[in-house]
């Protein structure tokens, strides 16, 4: 898959399904005894996997749940949850909190994928942003992760959360504004 299709699946992130629920099986004796050449063995393992995975990526999140308990009946928790890291560097283990796709997330994960410093994988968990990370430009009005938009005091005192490509234009107005209230200076001073 290249990465215009994941980004594309991506999209359809809020339709990931809905897990089937935990059916408990209790352990069979019947094929433990076949399956185990030693008749006292009552070992038995539990597991319980509650993984949503992001539709057409191999993106999961959740627990896998797993118990093991010995002949004695002592129980060991071999439990996994699957998180990642994602563009805000913060770790998510639930589809729930995953919010969107930050376009400069997206960038920059994909430029580390190019030099070969992130897996296919991890590139496309960066790209995501978390629900506590929502963040939207005042101006263009995109969406991205917190990081990637800042609140910004406007020449007019106003502030505004500004995504960084807004914050570049912003800085060359502002700069372009400056060199002609330069130039023009001699003319505004003899005023
Ligand atoms: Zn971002
Ligand atoms: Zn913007």
């Amino acid at each position: 898959m290249n990465f215009k299709n994941f980004f594309k699946n991506l999209i359809n992130i809020k339709t990931h399904p809905a897990h089937l629920p935990y059916v408990p099986s209790p352990p069979s004796h019947q094929a433990d005894s076949s399956q185990n050449p030693i008749p006292n063995d009552t070992s038995y393992t539990e597991e319980e996997t509650s993984i949503h995975t992001i539709a057409g990526t191999g993106i999961g999140f959740g627990k896998r749940k797993f118990i093991q308990v010995d002949n004695q009946g002592q129980a060991k928790d071999l439990s996994q949850s699957q998180s990642h890291i994602i563009g805000t560097g913060r770790i998510v283990n639930k589809v729930e909190d995953i919010a969107g796709i930050c376009p400069f997330c997206q960038l920059e994960a994909k430029e580390a994928f190019d030099k070969g410093l992130l897996s296919f994988q991890e590139a496309q968990s960066r790209a995501l942003y978390d629900t506590q990370s929502d963040s939207q430009c005042d101006i263009c009005g995109t969406n991205t992760c917190s990081v990637h938009c800042r609140p910004i005091q406007m020449p007019n005192d106003i502030v505004q959360q500004l995504c960084v490509a807004c914050q570049k234009h912003l800085k060359k107005q502002l700069l372009k504004q400056k060199i002609i209230g330069f130039l023009l200076s001699p003319f505004i001073e003899e005023r």
